[in-house]
């Protein structure tokens, strides 16, 4: 039955006015499970009003108060693990294990927003100068943005909107209009953890509702995470309106191997790298950078190991990963690997017209391999998103960092090898943003910040962690003297710019 996705407006779940609604498919089947309206300008103009009204009073809740909210939406979160993976495994086509694994990742973001009175304490130093103290406080910055893309519905807006409001603001999510049922479903949790009225709205749409956020007078900052055509768009037009922006966008990410890697083990994870989740991850390797001579003849290893994996439904416990979420993400896929053979690669596995028993209608696109890449072909300048592995040839770990380097990107990257030394210079000349040693995908656990780089990152503060708590806060620092006496004899105005 197709359901209507309702906005979560301040503070309720509410039917749109909209005259216009966008189909949300089951990829695997090619059904409309639901629609989502494009939110109504009167709609959005309400949702930013409410949020910045319910703002207002709690950035005086006091910040231990905030953190237990947190506590209680993370054991919702926990509760409903699985619930919310069947919802999002409908929506994407993801495999069961997958769709737990993106919700997961989801909550240790949340379990980490529950430290926050320890993130937003400042620093503090007396008699910085004669009789002067300094200390910096954290302040919210008022309502902050979130605009995020299909590939994570549970993951990525769960990087945003729980950090932002523990630091005491109040958040707009604007989620991927192909699976918004699983932040929706996040959203009713929210209000059962008893989050006040209005501190979370969620809106649906497209570009014209994205601007809206982008140049609104009370939005203070812009999340965003997707492509980078859209990125670009996003940090231009959210800085015109003097906004704080982070765009965490496209990837092509690199695998480099080395012939002392252990062979079965990169292997494995190279698989498991290019197509889980059917290649859709901003961290998938779609290139690996084979060394030497010696590691020529992997590439039958890495044929074989792909043979062995198939998409299927989210039910099959022997399928290695779903459909593409779009019949139009399908086609570009297929458009790109048709592209190979003609501009020289050698097409070793071509898994284009992919069919999955009793789902003749899936987005099926069967594991992809392709050999002898160079960087002038499509294959390798465009982000594919898709489960396809480009494999390059090289002679020297120079010549693998050198080719990295030349990409615009820099996203993830991985080196397998038993070679300290050869690790070592990896890590140090190679200019992407998050390293895997002997780890296909070095995704940080939230401590740490999701420091993709290059061109797949606009903006100076990063996805959660750390940088994500300074993201979401100004800084004030006060400077402070308190006087024991009146002015002493033969001192008068100070007209210097020292403290004294
Ligand atoms: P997308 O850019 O098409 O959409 C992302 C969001 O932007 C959606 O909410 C969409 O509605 C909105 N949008 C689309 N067109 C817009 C426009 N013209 N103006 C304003 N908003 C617009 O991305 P997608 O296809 O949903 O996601 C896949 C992309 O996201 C890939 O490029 C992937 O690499 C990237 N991604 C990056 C990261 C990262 O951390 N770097 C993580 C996940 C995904």
């Amino acid at each position: 039955m197709t359901r209507t996705v309702p906005l979560f407006l301040e503070g309720r779940f509410v039917d749109s006015e909209a005259s216009e609604w966008i189909d949300v498919t089951n990829p695997a089947t090619d059904e409309v499970i639901a629609r989502a309206p494009v939110t109504t300008d009167d709609e959005m103009a309400r949702a930013i009003a409410s949020a910045k009204a319910a703002q207002k009073a709690w950035a005086d809740v006091s910040v231990s108060e905030r953190a237990r909210y947190v506590m209680r939406y993370q054991a919702l979160l926990k509760e409903h693990h699985d619930q919310l993976a069947g919802i999002l495994a409908e929506e994407t086509g993801k495999t069961f294990a997958d769709a737990k694994g993106d919700v997961w990742r989801g909550i240790e973001v949340v379990e980490h927003a529950m430290g926050v009175p320890t993130h937003l304490m400042g620093e503090a130093m007396a008699q910085v100068a004669g009789g002067v103290d300094t200390t910096s406080w954290t302040e919210p910055l008022g309502v902050c943005a979130g605009i995020t893309p299909f590939n994570f519905p549970a993951m990525i807006p769960l990087w945003m909107y729980p950090l932002a409001v523990a630091c005491g603001n109040s958040f707009v999510l604007k989620p991927s209009e192909q699976d918004p049922l699983t932040p929706m479903r996040l959203a009713e949790l929210w209000q059962e953890a008893g989050f006040p009225d209005g501190l979370l709205q969620i809106v649906h749409g497209r570009k014209e509702q994205v601007d809206t956020l982008l140049t609104h007078p009370d939005i203070k900052a812009v999340s965003f995470v997707g492509s980078a055509h859209v990125g670009q768009h996003i940090y231009r037009t959210a800085s015109d309106h003097l906004k704080r922006v982070q765009c965490m966008v496209g990837a092509k990410n690199h695998s480099v191997v080395m012939p002392d890697a252990n062979r079965e083990q990169t292997v494995n994870a190279l698989v498991g790298a290019a197509c889980g989740a059917a290649g859709q991850r901003c961290m998938a390797i779609s290139v690996v950078v084979l060394v030497g001579e010696e590691t020529r003849d992997w590439v039958d290893d890495l044929k074989a190991a792909f043979e062995k994996t198939r998409p299927g439904v989210t039910g099959d416990s022997g399928a290695a990963y779903g459909p593409l979420i779009s019949r139009a993400a399908k086609e570009r896929v297929e458009r790109i690997i048709g592209t190979a053979e003609s501009e020289g690669a050698s097409l070793l596995l071509d898994g284009r017209g992919y069919q999955v028993d009793g789902y003749p209608d899936g987005y099926w696109v069967g594991p992809t391999l392709i050999d002898n890449v160079t960087a002038a072909m499509s294959c390798y300048r465009e982000e594919i998103f898709g489960p396809v592995l480009n494999v390059v040839h090289v002679d020297t770990l120079d010549e693998a960092i050198e080719f990295v380097n030349a990409n615009p990107y820099g996203n993830g990257t991985s080196i397998f090898s038993d070679s300290g030394a050869a690790v070592r210079k990896y890590r140090r000349e190679c200019e992407v943003g998050q390293i895997g040693v002997n780890i296909p995908i070095p995704v940080p656990l939230p401590f740490f910040s999701f420091t993709g780089g290059k061109g797949s990152f606009y903006g100076d503060l990063h996805a959660y962690g750390k940088d994500a708590v300074r993201f979401y806060t100004e800084t004030k620092t006060v400077i402070e003297r308190w006087f024991e006496s009146d002015i002493p004899d033969g001192h008068g105005p100070n007209m210097t710019i020292n403290l004294g």
